[in-house]
């Protein structure tokens, strides 16, 4: 049966946290933004309760979410519906997480981020412990910043082995990272090179827009977060008839939210059930043929290099 994954991004547009790098630092929204989307995702939650397919579902917001009780309820009920397969959401892990006791444990996971300068480690460490106790499941990612190095090392050591931990590598320069480095983000994240690379992607074949698709707070639905050719909306058209394959305008794919869903890099079968939370099936066994990019895949299919 085909698993239809839906990646939510609604208006919110507010973080409590100031990463140097990040336009929504120092970001806030009005009372009134906030309950506009809290409408929102209720409104998206009533939907997906009546969808009738089965659902995988990736908040991917513009900010940090957990902190508001709205999503917090919104993940709570939608990891209780038997037909969602999968419910997570990207987070710095600084919100609470007690509220999450009630959760459907099969079905509710956290795509978490550690940000060394706006948290202590042993803050992130403690949230962690409390998913860890509520047994619900979760990855880590963190920017793969050199003065960071010594701060990864140590979140390695202090998380338990059965938690991957990935590397958010620095694209902007290629010389940035020395030999010796990369040997050291490989023992890190042994898929780390997966996302040192801008897949060449016009062309490519992508499930984006057929069994993958993308729905902001309107209900307004595209291919994904990257392509802006609307498909239609959840709330007005029957949009699971109106889903097809479809190949990618796009020059490259650059985000893991992106690839993930192409089939030639063939990341399903890396990540299986657990491709929105971002865990390797079977981790922590590392499975070798993934342990180098796939660009010789992503250039054969699309051999155009404009960037
Ligand atoms: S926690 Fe994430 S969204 Fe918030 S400021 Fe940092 S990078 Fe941006
Ligand atoms: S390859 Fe990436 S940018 Fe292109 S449609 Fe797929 S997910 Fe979107």
């Amino acid at each position: 049966m085909t698993v239809y994954r839906v990646l939510y991004r609604g208006s919110l547009s507010s973080c409590n946290y100031e990463c140097g790098y990040c336009p929504l630092a120092k970001t806030r929204n009005t009372r009134d933004e906030l309950q506009q989307d809290a409408h929102q995702v209720e409104r998206f939650v009533d939907w997906v309760a009546t969808a009738g397919r089965s659902l995988g579902i990736l908040f991917t917001p513009w900010g940090e979410a957990v902190v508001h009780p709205h999503y917090r309820r919104a993940l709570v009920r939608l990891s209780r519906m038997p037909h969602v397969q999968r419910v997570a959401i990207q987070t710095n892990l600084s919100g609470h997480l007690d509220d999450f006791s009630s959760a459907g444990r099969n079905a509710l996971a956290f795509w978490a981020t550690y940000h060394p300068t706006q948290t202590t480690l042993a803050r992130f460490i403690r949230q962690c412990r409390k998913l860890e106790e509520m047994r619900l499941r979760y990855s880590v990612g963190v920017v793969g910043l050199r003065e960071n190095f010594d701060t990864i090392a140590e979140l390695r050591r202090r998380l338990p082995p059965d938690v991957y931990l990935w590397i958010n590598c620095f694209k902007n320069d290629p010389r940035y990272y020395r030999a010796d480095d990369l040997s050291f983000l490989r023992e890190i994240d042994p898929y780390v090179d997966l996302n040192r690379v801008d897949y060449p992607s016009r062309g490519a074949t992508c499930r984006a827009g057929d069994s993958v698709f993308s729905v902001d707070g309107h209900g307004n639905v595209r291919p994904c977060h990257f392509v802006d050719r609307q498909i239609g909306n959840i709330y007005r058209d029957n949009i699971f008839a109106l889903l097809a394959p479809r190949t990618c305008p796009n020059v490259t794919c650059e985000c893991h939210i992106g690839y993930v869903h192409r089939p030639d890099l063939d990341l399903y079968w890396l990540f299986g059930d657990n491709v929105l939370e971002r865990i390797p099936a079977g981790w922590p066994l590392v499975q070798p043929a993934f342990t180098q990019a796939r660009t010789a895949v992503g250039s054969a299919r699309c051999p155009c290099q404009e960037k």
